[in-house]
């Protein structure tokens, strides 16, 4: 369904005395996703997640590589020629309370992309409005309330409502929970999950939240500094981490008791800038495993480390001539 070919995203923004700078947000990242599947793009805020979502909705320009659309180049599509993608890929984004214009009524808000990319008018678009809002739990009497007089979780029911609209075939969704009581978030991910299921729906699903993946997604890639670190089923990535970013970032997550993973290094420091990328591989200043002469050096490949399963770390990395990398993989 969506395939990023080593998607790179660089912005130039002024810098300071009007110098130019360019933000490397996302450096050459690849992944596949198969109609119907669910995968969660995880990673600190700054990893470039966000960034890959709307690339892959040309929400932004993608500087390097390529976006496949059911096997059709979108990369460099013009604005004419974007419609039949908006029918089948739209984006749910964090804040509904700013995603929804406060001057439209449900109806008008929900009905804008039937009145923008479709030919369904009059009644019809009444109807199909009312149809919507009750897949997604809404009832009628919603049609004609303002944003203000929803409640937070109703609002992204309401976004939701317009992104199925055009009964896409994808829909990415950035931290969609994350603006929500923490009580409301747990029903909106049962709905999505519902959802996903009934209609097939492929996700792309961004979140720094790694409960929430692993309930939703049966895969997931790992990003850190614009790059996917590790990538697999999301039960593979859970239980058996490779990459020392993964560890430590699942290390932070309070488990319950008995899936609380032990002996694993937390996570120091911050991300670094995207402006100013390091030499070798990008985790090493905050990696406790890092292999000095190397690691800060050359940029780690990616490998297989099982099934599906791949991470671009030096601790995997074949030596020159076969046999075991640098140091055991543990
Ligand atoms: Fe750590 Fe080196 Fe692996 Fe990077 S390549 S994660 S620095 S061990």
């Amino acid at each position: 369904m969506l395939e990023l070919r080593d998607l790179h995203v660089h912005f130039d923004v002024s810098g300071r005395r009007g110098s130019r700078i360019v933000v490397r947000a996302v450096n050459g990242v690849s992944l596949k996703i198969a109609r119907g599947e669910a995968v969660g793009l995880v990673g600190e805020s700054g990893s470039g997640k966000s960034t890959v979502g709307k690339a892959a909705l040309r929400l932004v320009d993608a500087t390097g590589g390529a976006v496949l659309l059911d096997g059709e180049d979108i990369t460099r599509l013009g604005r004419a020629d974007q419609r039949p993608l908006r029918r089948k890929a739209q984006m749910v984004f964090q804040d509904p309370h700013s995603a929804l214009n406060p001057r439209m009524t449900v109806l008008r808000s929900v009905a804008e992309p039937l009145i923008l990319h479709s030919d369904v008018r009059g009644t019809a678009r009444w109807r199909r409005v009312a149809e919507l809002l009750e897949i997604v739990g809404l009832e009628r009497q919603f049609l004609y309330r303002y944003p203000h007089e929803l409640s937070g979780g109703q609002k992204q029911r309401v976004c939701i409502a317009r992104a199925i609209a055009l009964n896409p075939a994808l829909l990415v969704l950035d931290e969609p929970t994350s603006a929500l009581d923490v009580s409301v978030q747990a029903q909106i991910l049962e709905f999505l999950k519902a959802l996903q299921k009934e209609m097939g729906l492929t996700f792309l699903f961004i979140s720094h939240n790694l409960a929430v993946v692993r309930y939703l997604c049966a895969r997931v890639a790992v990003m850190y500094l614009g790059r996917i670190v590790e990538e697999g089923a999301t039960e593979d990535v859970f239980n058996a981490p490779r990459h020392p970013y993964t560890e430590a970032l699942l290390s932070a997550v309070p488990w319950p008791e008995a899936d609380q993973p032990a002996g694993r290094a937390p996570l120091h420091g911050d991300v670094p800038s995207p402006v100013d990328l390091p030499p070798g591989c990008s985790f090493h200043a905050r990696c406790t495993r890092h292999i000095a002469g190397t690691c800060d050096a050359l940029a780690p490949p990616e490998v297989e480390v099982g099934p599906m399963h791949r991470t671009a770390c030096h601790l995997y990395t074949p030596a020159p001539g076969g046999g075991q990398g640098p140091v055991s993989a543990g």
